[in-house]
């Protein structure tokens, strides 16, 4: 099947609520812009560098979110055009992202990233840590990040019942989260579910899912 035709069937499976993020990491601007010529606006990147240079090469009406692990010193490369950054997970980057969005004079819009899978080598807060980030002091003094949700990777596993759990743990700590309000902090978003349980990510209560190789094919690192 096609680029075109694999999002297609994709598409026509969502829920009005659920928004596609198309993943295109290691994959050519050949290939993104067939997706784009089929419609497809929003994708997603792991590497900033990466981002960046597909970001020069294609249409501006891309909505570019970076999915991946944010190192703190690269921010300043993606602050002038990124459109939801999902994987934030401690204090000192949200301040170096508010930052750098000030000097490109607006605000960019972010997920907490919580940590649900049992791997040791996934990146993420507890609900607590979040918790206390979204009600202190020195958060609700960056106005120019808003937080909108949050980001969870499951557990690399066949066990669909444990992919299950991680998936309602999200969903449990974006409700409790939730209940906090302020200025830069308003949280609608869940993003979880990649190309081989987004179902069950939607069943979970998802609202946005991360697709890459049920889109463009596998991919050879
Ligand atoms: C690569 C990646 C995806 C997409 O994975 P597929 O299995 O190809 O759909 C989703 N989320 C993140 C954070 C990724 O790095």
């Amino acid at each position: 099947m096609s680029i075109h035709q694999n999002l297609n069937h994709i598409k026509s499976q969502l829920p009005k609520h659920v928004a596609l993020v198309a993943v295109t990491k290691t994959k050519p601007i050949s290939d993104i812009m067939e997706a784009y010529n089929a419609g497809q606006r929003v994708f997603g990147e792991n590497k900033i560098q990466e981002m960046v240079e597909k970001y020069a090469q294609l249409p501006k009406e891309i909505e570019w979110h970076m999915i991946g692990h944010v190192q703190r010193n690269k921010v300043k490369y993606m602050a002038s055009f990124v459109s939801l950054i999902h994987g934030v997970d401690n204090f000192k980057l949200l301040k170096e992202i508010n930052k750098q969005a000030q000097k490109h004079n607006r605000r960019i819009n972010c997920l907490m990233q919580i940590k649900i899978a049992s791997e040791e080598s996934k990146f993420g807060m507890t609900q607590n840590e979040a918790s206390s980030i979204l009600q202190s002091e020195a958060f609700s003094e960056l106005k120019h990040i808003k937080i909108i949700g949050v980001m969870g990777m499951a557990t690399f596993t066949n066990n669909k019942a444990q992919i299950k759990e991680e998936f309602q743990l999200l969903k449990l700590t974006f409700d409790e989260l939730k209940t906090i309000s302020t200025n830069n902090c308003e949280l609608k978003t869940i993003s979880m579910g990649m190309s081989d349980y987004y179902h069950l990510a939607i069943d979970c209560g998802s609202t946005m899912i991360r697709v890459g190789s049920s889109i463009f094919g596998e991919r050879n690192y």
